[in-house]
C-alpha cells in the first residue's frame, strides 16, 4: 500500500512539475567562464561580470562549473 502511495505521489509531481519548469539558472561569469549556483558565495561576490543564464546556456557558451558549488 505504501509503495502505491509513493508511486502515485511521484507521478503527480511529474505531472504538475514537468522537468522544463525547473530549468536551472546559474550565475555565469563572462570573464572566467565559470558558472555558479545562485546561492554560491562566489556568485554573490561576482556582480560585474556575472549574468543570469540557464545552466545549459552557460555550458553552451563554454562555461565550466565552479569548484566550490559545483555549478
Ligand atoms: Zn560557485
Amino acid at each position: 500500500m505504501k509503495k502505491i502511495f509513493i508511486l502515485a505521489l511521484a507521478l503527480s509531481i511529474n505531472l504538475f512539475f514537468p522537468a522544463g519548469c525547473f530549468a536551472e539558472t546559474v550565475m555565469f561569469n563572462t570573464k572566467t567562464y565559470k558558472f555558479h549556483k545562485p546561492g554560491c558565495e562566489w556568485a554573490r561576490k561576482c556582480t560585474v561580470n556575472c549574468i543570469k543564464l540557464e545552466k545549459k546556456q552557460a555550458i553552451q557558451r563554454g562555461g565550466r562549473p565552479c569548484k566550490v558549488c559545483g555549478g
